[in-house]
């Protein structure tokens, strides 16, 4: 057997586990300098297992030989090959009235990026009014041109905070630089890691540490091994919320901005306990084309949508193409709402608006 702990792991609790280890009669090895890859030698059986996994500090007790990744939905050897391990179900990841996975469907909206206060604390309101269980928005925003708008950044993050507390709504928003993690962090929910930081480890790595809820973004040239191993860097450090998102891949076709893969949420619905989420806005690039792809996705096995939401599209800076409004948002809603029945899952919406302030 083998045990991954979790990393930098204080030596008191180390040896919490080691003590463990001597009174199941199992001889401990660090197989790493980090000490975080602990073998064992001795009689494993799964009295011995759960007892080690329910330790402080320990991530997974794995099967020597077949050491699996912590996003792996069926966990490695003899036992669960002979069938008789414990099936192991969806992860799911709560932020705020939001629930994703294990049969639990949400939907976020709001705006590409922060823009006026105002604008913004209407745009909450009205997109919870229609169903929306947590709130979207870019204060940090990845340009492809340095010369665009790149988010109205600090301030940006102030009024997101307003707009959480008017609203009620969790909140989800990008993080773009592991300096600012503790700053965005402060009025973030859930950090957005956005499609052109799926590989930055740093960044990966000091979200897992921070413990926030992770919306991990699927790089638009990425497979899905590696927005899988992407994730693998925020589990390693012992967060375990984190929501992969399906945004559209880079094709050949201009006429939609990218293609979203739903084959791609099918897969890793099979490969991982993780939640997928689609986001239509990134993948069609048009408003007309969004309601489409959020049915497709959430028919593949979503365990949620995030939207661009935006009642005047014409005066933002950033993709308001893509934008729906709030009649069609509630659209969206809907629809959503009736594919989770057909598969017996439910759709989480907010508190009534009766307990809001
Ligand atoms: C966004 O969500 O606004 C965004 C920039 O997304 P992506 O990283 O998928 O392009
Ligand atoms: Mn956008």
């Amino acid at each position: 057997m083998l045990i991954r702990l979790r990393k930098r792991l204080p030596p008191d609790a180390i040896s919490r586990v080691l003590r463990v280890c001597t009174e199941l009669g199992l001889k401990a090895r660090f197989l790493d300098g980090g000490r975080e890859l602990l073998e064992l030698e001795g009689p494993g059986g799964p009295e011995a297992r759960s007892r080690l996994e329910d330790l402080a500090g320990v991530l997974a007790v794995l099967d020597a030989g077949s050491a699996r990744e912590l996003f792996a939905r069926v966990p490695p050897g003899p036992r669960q090959a002979a069938g008789d391990g414990p099936p192991v179900g969806d992860t799911v990841v709560q932020v705020g009235a939001a629930r994703f996975g294990g049969g639990h469907v949400s939907v976020i909206a709001g705006p590409c990026a922060v823009e006026g206060e105002e604008r913004l604390v209407e745009i909450a309101r009205g997109v919870r009014e229609r169903g929306a269980a947590m709130l979207r928005g870019g204060a940090f925003k990845p340009r492809t041109s340095p010369y665009s708008f790149q988010g109205a950044r600090h301030a940006g993050l102030e009024r997101l905070a307003r707009a959480k507390l008017e609203s009620g709504l969790a909140v989800v928003t990008e993080v773009l630089d592991p300096r600012d993690v503790e700053a965005v962090g402060a009025v973030a929910d859930m950090f957005q890691i956005g499609s052109r930081n799926m590989t930055n480890t740093p960044l990966l790595v000091e979200v897992g540490r921070s413990g926030v809820p992770v919306l991990l973004k699927r790089g638009f040239m990425a497979t899905l091994r590696e927005l899988l191993l992407a994730a693998e860097f925020v589990l390693a450090e012992g967060n375990p919320n984190v929501v992969l998102c399906e945004r559209g891949i880079r094709g050949f076709d201009p006429s939609t901005r990218n293609v979203l893969d739903v084959g791609a949420v099918a897969h890793l619905k099979r490969a991982t306990h993780l939640p997928v989420i689609v986001d239509p806005s990134h993948a069609a690039g048009r408003a007309e084309l969004v309601r489409a792809l959020a049915r497709a996705g959430v028919a593949a096995g979503a365990d949620g949508v995030i939207v661009e939401v935006h009642p005047a599209p014409v005066e933002v800076h950033c993709d308001g193409h893509q934008a729906i409004g709030f009649a069609e948002l509630e659209r969206v809603v809907a629809d959503v709402r009736a594919l989770c029945a057909l598969d017996q899952r439910l759709l989480v919406t907010p508190l009534p608006q009766e307990v809001l302030p």
